[in-house]
Parts: structure tokens; C-alpha cells; sequence
């Protein structure tokens, strides 16, 4: 055994250390923008009823594989798994949201006297080659009517996302619709299928090769460029469909219609994860380049009677954080937010301890205010306050400490009242700064 504190230890410790691959770290400026998107994000869900849930970012391999399926990108090949070294179990960093949303559902009985609308946001992570808009870990807002059955939910969490992409400002976002059908109609279309495929066997690469028996559907959604003539070719689920599936879409259309929402019908569109039936969705935009679904979603009535609970309908989408915060930057003109909206700046012990009682003070009648830390000469504490996007300067110095005063300067005053400046008595600062809301 090596002794602690040996040379190579010693040497490594120095190294510098980067974040891992495909993995990002949020700066204050971006942050900014991310807590401002999440503000307005959780305003709209609560607009509608939705409520918060937060499960574990580790979970037993067992519920992705089964949940999501075996024969799908996330579980074959991007699921960050390893064996607990205490245990010997397989765990698994969450690669999506909704199984783990349906476990704890099951898990704490919550549908047992009626229907729930839950939401989560939060980290997700898969083992995919990074690019733009496609990260190792990412974002998700994860959306869940869990136990409604009618296509008057479909078309709500759509309505709703419409509604998301017009508060945020959002152009070029549109919206592609298909109908997986029920199990037994897809398995009518898989029998079709099949037979198509094995007369197109020779032109198949090696994933629609191992999936032609295993997960024929998957095929369609090959992003090989070279296949898609032959995935174009193929029988389409959707004329697959009896009546009752048909119905549902047809539902789901209609109120699309009476809110005004257009869509296209996209019989190729068959969602990465195996669990979806019926309804299926995704938003999509040109302006991302090649990662340009922003949300996908659909129902998965077969779900939670998969996963051990009384069986019942569902259905949910998630949206990419990453990709739609991209897409908000370039469709926003909203300036960054501002750091704080008073700026104390002081000169000489006394006021430096003055200012401190005087940020407390402000800060219970429920402003933001930033107290210059440290000294400085009154220039370079300006510059930090207008930097921080402050709309007043606080200004203490010893006249104030000794007239128990505060000077007064608006930092963003309209034009022609720049820098106005005016004495307040400290006594009154705080209703004063807060009138000038
Ligand atoms: P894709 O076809 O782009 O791989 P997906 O079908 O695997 O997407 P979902 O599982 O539906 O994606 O996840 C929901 C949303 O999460 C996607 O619509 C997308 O906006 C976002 N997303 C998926 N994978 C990534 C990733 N690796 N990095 C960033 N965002 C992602
Ligand atoms: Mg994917």
C-alpha cells in the first residue's frame, strides 16, 4: 500500500481537474437565465394544476430496462449503470423521468382515490456522443397526467405547451403528431412490417439488422440517412388503427382545431421509448441545427401495469431544458437579469458597518441589495454597482454616518435625470427606494 502524502499523490493533487465530458457546468450569467426559465416555467404548470415531485436520481436497473424496454437506444447502449460496491446491485443514473415518476406513483399508492397531475425538473443522463443539444447530462421538465384516459388530456398538455412556447416568445416550434394505435393493432402492423423489412434485409446497417425481429417499429426511426427511402416505403401503423384508436385521435385533433393549434401527421414518428400507445407527440424546430425536438411526449396506458400498479391510463411529455433555453436565446429580447436591484457603496469604517445595517433593513421591506464587500475608491465601487445592473446606488460616506443620512442616486434614471442624486433620511430610505419600484 502506498502511504498517504506520496509524492505522485502529491503532484496529482495539483492537476487541474475538468467536469466530465458532455457534462456542463452553469455559470452566474447563464444561471440567471435558468432560474428566470424556471420561474416562468412553474408559474405555467401551476396554471394548470400540476404539482411538484422529486424522486431519486439513482434507481434499480431493473425499472429502465423493464420501463423503457429493452431494445431501445437509452437501455442498449446510454444508461450511466454500475454495480453498488457495498451490495451488489445494479444501479442506474436516470435516463428519463417518467419511470421513476410511475415507481414512486405505485410505490405511495397516488392514484388510489383519483387521478394526479405531477411534474419534475430536473438532471437526466445518458452515455451519447456530445454535440450541440445533445449532452451526457442534460435537463428535463418532465410532465405526467397520470390516470386520465381521454384525448381531452392529449390536447390539454399540448394546448399547454403552446402556451409555453407563446409566454417565452418562442417562433418556428412545430408540431408533429402520430398514433401508435393499441398492442394489438401494432401487432398486425408488426407482422406487415416485418415481411417489408426482410425483402429491404441487405440494405439494413447492423441496428436495423438486430432489430428487425426484436423491435421492427424501432427500424422506422433510423437516423441513417441512407435508409430512408425504405422507411418512407414502409406499411404506416396509422392504417393499422381500428376504430376506438382512431377515435382518440381524432379527439385529440379536434380540440388541436378549436384552440387553433396546427400539427402534421407524422406516421414515422415513433418516440425512443418503447412504453408510448396511442398519442404520440414532438415539438420541433429548425433553428438547433440537428438536435431540434425540443419536447416529445405521448401516452402510455400499458405503464404502470408494467411496473407492478393497478392498471391505468396515462400520458406525459419532457421537455429538454438545454435545447429550449438555446432556442429561447436566440427567439428572446429580454435584457439579463440584474444582480440586485439596490447597490451599497461606502466609504470609511463607520459607514462600511452602516451599510450592512442598512442592507438588512432594505432587505426586510423585500429588495435585493448587494453591499460593496471590502474597500475601494468610490469609482470602482460604481463601477461593480452599475455593472450589477442595480437600479439605485446607496451612497454612505462620513457626512451620512454623521447625519444619519443616505445619499440617493438612480443608476438607470430616465434620460436627461442621470445622475440625480438626492439626500434621504436613513429613517425613510426603505419606503423611499420602495416607491421608486
Ligand atoms: P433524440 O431523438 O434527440 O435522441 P429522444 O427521443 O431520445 O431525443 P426523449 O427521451 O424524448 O428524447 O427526451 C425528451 C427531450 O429531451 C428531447 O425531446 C430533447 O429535447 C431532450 N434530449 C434528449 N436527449 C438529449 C441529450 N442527450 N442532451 C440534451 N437534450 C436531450
Ligand atoms: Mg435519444
Amino acid at each position: 500500500m502506498r502511504a498517504a502524502g506520496s509524492t505522485t499523490e502529491m503532484t496529482q493533487a495539483f492537476q487541474k481537474v475538468s467536469a466530465i465530458r458532455g457534462m456542463n457546468d452553469v455559470l452566474p450569467g447563464a444561471g440567471a437565465q435558468w432560474e428566470q426559465f424556471e420561474d416562468i416555467v412553474r408559474q405555467w404548470l401551476h396554471g394548470y394544476g400540476y404539482r411538484n415531485v422529486r424522486t431519486p436520481i439513482l434507481e434499480h436497473t431493473r425499472l429502465f430496462t423493464r420501463g423503457i424496454g429493452e431494445v431501445t437506444d437509452i437501455v442498449e447502449k446510454e444508461m450511466y449503470t454500475f454495480t453498488d460496491a457495498l451490495n451488489g446491485e445494479s444501479l442506474t443514473m436516470r435516463p428519463e423521468m417518467t419511470a421513476g415518476v410511475v415507481r414512486a406513483a405505485i410505490e405511495h399508492n397516488m392514484l388510489y382515490d383519483r387521478p394526479q397531475r405531477v411534474y419534475s425538473i430536473g438532471p437526466v443522463f445518458r452515455h451519447e456522443r456530445p454535440q450541440r443539444g445533445r449532452y451526457r447530462q442534460f435537463h428535463q421538465i418532465d410532465v405526467e397526467a397520470l390516470g386520465f384516459s381521454g384525448p381531452d388530456i392529449d390536447a390539454e398538455l399540448i394546448i399547454m405547451l403552446a402556451r409555453l412556447w407563446k409566454t417565452l416568445g418562442l417562433s418556428d416550434v412545430r408540431l408533429e403528431l402520430n398514433s401508435l394505435g393499441q398492442p394489438a393493432e401494432r401487432a398486425a402492423h408488426r407482422a406487415a412490417l416485418i415481411e417489408y423489412l426482410e425483402q429491404h434485409a441487405d440494405i439494413l446497417d447492423e441496428d436495423g439488422k438486430r432489430r428487425l425481429y426484436t423491435n421492427p417499429l424501432r427500424v422506422l426511426d433510423t437516423k441513417n440517412p441512407a435508409l430512408q427511402d425504405m422507411a418512407n416505403g414502409a406499411p404506416r401503423l396509422f392504417d393499422f388503427l381500428g376504430e376506438a384508436s382512431r377515435a382518440h385521435f381524432d379527439g385529440v385533433c379536434q380540440r388541436l382545431d378549436d384552440a387553433g393549434i396546427s400539427y402534421s401527421l407524422n406516421p414515422r414518428l415513433v418516440r425512443g421509448l418503447d412504453y408510448y400507445n396511442l398519442t404520440v407527440f414532438e415539438w420541433v424546430t429548425d433553428r438547433l441545427g440537428a438536435q431540434g425536438t425540443v419536447c416529445g411526449g405521448g401516452r402510455y396506458d400499458g405503464l404502470i401495469e408494467l411496473l407492478g400498479g393497478k392498471t391505468a391510463p396515462a400520458v406525459g411529455f419532457a421537455i429538454g431544458m438545454e435545447r429550449l433555453l438555446d432556442l429561447w436565446e436566440q427567439c428572446a429580447t429580454q435584457a439579463a437579469p440584474a444582480e440586485c436591484e439596490v447597490y451599497i457603496v461606502h466609504q470609511g469604517e463607520a459607514a462600511q458597518r452602516l451599510a450592512a445595517q442598512v442592507g438588512e433593513r432594505l432587505r426586510d421591506v423585500g429588495l435585493s441589495v448587494i453591499v460593496h464587500a471590502g474597500a475601494g475608491s468610490f469609482k470602482s465601487q460604481f463601477k461593480r454597482a452599475d455593472a450589477s445592473g442595480a437600479r439605485v446606488a446607496v451612497i454612505l460616506g462620513d457626512d451620512e454616518v454623521a447625519n444619519q443620512v443616505a445619499s440617493v442616486k438612480l443608476l438607470r434614471a430616465e434620460p436627461g435625470a442621470e445622475g440625480a442624486q438626492q439626500t434621504v433620511a436613513l429613517s425613510e430610505l426603505a419606503d423611499v427606494l420602495k416607491s421608486k419600484d
